[in-house]
């Protein structure tokens, strides 16, 4: 399996730190409003890399974080004269309920920086301890950036080559630093703002070290994968490099994965700029899974301009899947039972190389676009290759196959059970009635009701069965 990594500009093979493990840490959201689709982006890419990884056998502790203390969450608070918490809590919440949506799955762990805070006083005074940070007057605490010698190394920068720009960047307040490149771990509290007790001043974390904490915390000072969007390789990921190498003494992430942007008319999708649909808008008008769809219907390194033609794209995309995997189950529904035929045996292990040929193309730096390709390659196949007459074995192999296809890219492609047992009891026993009373018009509408919702009904001696297609 090879993987881009942003450090070293090339696809790498994936070596894993413990072998069968994966260790991995994607950057969450800032929770102070919902999110949008360009967050959803990370979220989606990055699950479907977790899912791939764990049907290769890997088993793979997944940590993302909530970033629930930060200027915009306190602004927010203040205007609506609530508690910070009142409002990260919300969005969390609003979050969780998005990444169900969209079938994403909860990470092993989700930190709030919130609750890391002793971990984070911890880090920063083995900084200060190592000659790596100091305290300014008013109680700030500074990363000093030239004392890290690999700065830059992640976003390939060069501080020299960045000085002049950056001089022109200071601005007053700021020079208490003292070099314009530091940044800040621990900032002094201003007032109504949250804050907490610590050996400098009272106040709060700067938002870099957070992530270097919480990785450290869940994760280790080692870890396989660190991810996010692209836009965090610059500051954000280098210097949670500077902060966890200088304070552990250990190389940070073996492998850094960076998503592009998810854009609008071209330009990148963000609060700031205005110009973004949030998960919430989008899944009121389309399926949730048209979006993930759509999402992984472009490698995550490509840029993705969101627009209604792709998603009527992705929608009928999803609608083949489905309507392949319906036409099995109905298949399967009313197949005979027995050993496949030799021609079904051939045709068997010929759909099984379409998991071979959805691999290669996951190996190869998680190439999702062209994944689903295969996924179609298959859905043609079993067009063309599943009819009544064939055994249920048979077709059971052909759904096995397109339904875990589908699973690892964690696209829902089943029809829900709409009908609980109760509902169909009753159906049923209305039927019988309807029978009895010799109204076999309404009878057979009753079976047939059933049929397509996929419950199946056999008329025994003992009285009548049912079973789910
Ligand atoms: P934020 O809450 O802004 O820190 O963003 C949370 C995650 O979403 C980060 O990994 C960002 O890089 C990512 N992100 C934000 N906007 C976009 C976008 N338009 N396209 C792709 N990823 C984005
Ligand atoms: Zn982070």
């Amino acid at each position: 399996m090879k993987i881009y990594n942003t450090l070293t500009k090339r696809k790498e093979e994936f070596v894993p730190i413990e072998p069968g493990k994966v260790r991995m840490y994607v950057c969450g959201p800032t929770v102070y409003n919902l999110i949008h689709i360009g967050n959803a982006r990370p979220m989606i890419v990055f699950d479907t890399v977790r899912r791939y990884m764990e049907h290769k056998g890997y088993e793979v502790n997944y940590v993302s974080n909530f970033t629930d203390v930060d200027d915009k969450i306190i602004k927010k608070a203040i205007e609506e004269g609530v508690d910070a918490n009142v409002i990260s809590q919300r969005y969390i919440a609003e979050c969780k309920k998005d990444m169900e949506a969209m079938n994403v799955r909860p990470a092993t762990t989700h930190p709030l920086a919130t609750e890391e805070i002793c971990g984070m006083e911890e880090m920063i005074q083995t900084l200060i301890d190592k000659g790596h940070a100091y305290v300014a007057a008013d109680g700030t605490v500074y990363f000093r950036t030239r004392s890290f010698k690999e700065y830059g190394k992640l976003s390939h920068k060069n501080l020299d080559e960045l000085e002049g720009g950056k001089r022109s960047l200071l601005v007053s307040g700021e020079d208490q630093k003292e070099d314009a490149f530091d940044f800040v771990l621990w900032k002094p509290k201003k007032d109504g703002e949250p804050f907490w007790e610590s050996p400098w001043c009272n106040g709060r974390p700067g938002w870099h070290i957070e992530c270097s904490v919480m990785s450290k915390k869940y994760l280790g000072d080692e870890i396989d994968i660190h991810a996010g969007g692209e836009d965090l390789v610059f500051p954000h990921h280098e210097n949670e490099i500077a902060q966890s190498e200088a304070a552990n003494g250990k190389t940070f992430a073996h492998y850094w994965m960076h998503n592009a942007f998810l854009n609008i008319d071209n330009r990148k999708m963000s609060k700031s700029a205005g110009n973004f649909f949030t998960v919430r808008d989008i899944v009121g008008k389309y399926d949730p899974m048209v979006l993930r769809f759509f999402m992984l219907s472009a490698h995550y390194r490509s840029p993705l301009n969101f627009s209604a033609d792709l998603m009527e794209a992705a929608k009928n995309g999803l609608e083949r899947i489905r309507t392949a995997v319906s036409n099995l189950q109905f298949l399967i529904g009313s197949a005979a039972d027995g050993e496949m035929t030799e021609t079904e045996k051939a045709l068997a292990e010929e759909a099984k190389s379409y998991v071979a040929k959805f691999d290669e193309a996951m190996d190869d730096d998680f190439n999702t676009a062209d994944a689903l390709s295969v996924i179609f390659e298959l859905v043609k196949f079993i067009n063309t290759n599943a009819a009544a007459g064939n055994t249920r074995a048979y077709l059971q192999i052909l759904l096995d196959e397109i339904l875990l296809l589908s699973d690892i890219c964690g696209l829902i492609v089943e029809a829900k059970q709409e009908l609980l047992d109760s509902d169909i009891e009753a159906l049923i026993a209305e039927r019988q009635a309807a029978r009895k009373a010799k109204n076999f018009a309404r009878a057979d509408e009753i079976r047939n009701e059933l049929l397509k919702k996929g419950i199946i009904l056999e008329d025994t001696r003992e009285g009548v069965k049912w079973k789910r297609a």
